[in-house]
């Protein structure tokens, strides 16, 4: 008999129908003698609904008051499926964030977990009652209610796993699991059995959607295996779990796409101490997450720096650069909002030579031109046009052999 938390997405909760299948899980799940805690999205789109809401009376809707109003989509679906459960004769009860004791920070909208208090989970649990918690929100430390980012439901999952010390996190969802490309780009793309910790990550930062990045990095550091799977065959989906060092790892696991990002270029950088650190900084201070960067060799004592941000962010980026230009001397400063990353993916590829040479073989037989790389032991990334990425993407996914 185990502890397993299984959470269930928009998607898995979206309809009266599928709340009632849920619950049906939930009572199979307990007929074979587990113990569950369930952790619930809102239902659907509704959580977009009621962003739109906010829009609509609001130019600069107040963080407080938008975490008390997304939050009350996860109330909604989970009192709607502990009332299914009581109708199978489940005992189930619903709690908030806040009364399944998770505290976080003040940083509303995008709250992080500082603490997790489970013993009214625990009782519940211990009493035979199945605790369903809404997903994606806390309490603060200064008792306000927090809401833990998009997705946060998969860090509500995670984390109470841990707390917990369940044998499995299970993540509901459309899909059956974690594929080794995008299934709608790439049509021969086959379900993983079994990713690391390290892969799913890498995946989840370079444009696997499946995850919540932060979910990857909880789960992976307080060693919660993860099973993501569909809530619509209910068929065994994908372990994301430590890696297994005794196993031969696949050379590339997945190839992944993200074009959400756009390149910002400032030329004529002077090549001196201390420039590209204030260049940082300023982008630092206006809170924009910089991905890669790319300096060429200097040429009469000036260099070009490029670097990637998420496009919502460009403006902000071309300003910031803009703003130091006078002072360091820049020759100027350019974007390109239609670039796209293609990265391969694969924990075997440390000890592997001669990947990096055909995933650039594979490019140039296309004519597609590199416009960045990076790498991490893992992992490498080739930002290219927009326009041809999702062929590089069936390109690699072929000379790696990945296919079904
Ligand atoms: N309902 C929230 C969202 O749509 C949280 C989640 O689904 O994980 O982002
Ligand atoms: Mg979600």
């Amino acid at each position: 008999m185990a502890l397993i938390v299984q959470k269930f997405g928009g998607t898995s909760v979206g309809d009266a129908d599928r709340i009632r299948a849920v619950a049906d899980h939930i009572a199979r799940t307990r007929r074979q003698g587990d113990d569950v805690v369930a952790v619930v999205s809102a239902m659907g789109k509704s959580t977009d609904e009621l962003l739109r809401l906010a829009d609509a009376v609001s130019s600069d809707p107040p963080p407080r008051e938008m975490d008390m109003l997304l939050t009350s989509g996860e109330r909604i679906s989970m009192s709607l499926l502990c009332m299914a459960l009581a109708d199978l004769g489940i005992k189930a009860a619903s709690f908030t964030g806040s009364q399944a004791g998770i505290i976080t920070d003040t940083d509303h909208t995008r709250a992080k977990i500082l603490e997790i208090r489970p013993d009214r989970l625990a009782a519940a649990i211990a009493d035979g009652v199945v605790p369903v918690v809404a997903g994606f929100q806390g309490v603060s430390t200064e008792k306000d209610i927090t809401t833990l980012g998009r997705g946060g439901s998969d860090v509500t999952a995670v984390a109470l796993g841990a707390a917990l010390d369940a044998a499995v996190c299970e993540i509901y969802t459309d899909v059956t699991g974690v594929f080794s490309a995008d299934p709608r780009v790439v049509p021969d793309a086959r379900r993983l059995t079994r990713v690391s910790f390290d892969e799913m990550l890498e995946m989840a930062a370079t444009g696997g959607r499946v995850l919540m990045l932060r979910s990857v990095e909880f789960a992976r550091n307080h060693h919660v295996p993860l099973h993501v799977r569909s809530s619509f065959t209910w068929e065994p989906g994908t372990w994301v779990v430590e890696e297994d060092q005794s196993m031969e790892q696949a050379i590339v696991s997945a190839v992944t796409h993200d074009a959400t990002e756009a390149k910002v270029t400032v030329a004529g950088v002077p090549d001196r101490p201390g420039i590209a650190a204030h260049l940082f900084r300023a982008l630092a201070d206006r809170s924009i997450n910089v991905d890669m960067i790319v300096q060429n060799t200097s040429a009469n004592g000036t260099t070009d720096i490029s670097f990637t941000v998420p496009r919502v962010d460009l403006d902000d980026a071309v300003a910031a650069a803009e703003s130091l230009s006078g002072e360091m001397g820049f020759a100027g400063v350019s974007s390109d909002s239609s670039i796209a990353r293609v990265s391969l993916v694969g924990a075997g590829m440390k000890s592997y030579p001669g990947v990096t040479a055909t995933m650039f073989e594979t490019l140039a037989e296309l004519g597609i031109n590199i416009e960045m790389i990076s790498t991490s032991s893992i992992r490498i990334s080739c930002v290219v046009d927009e326009s041809v990425v999702e062929e590089a993407l069936r390109a690699l996914h072929a000379a790696f052999g990945l296919g079904g």
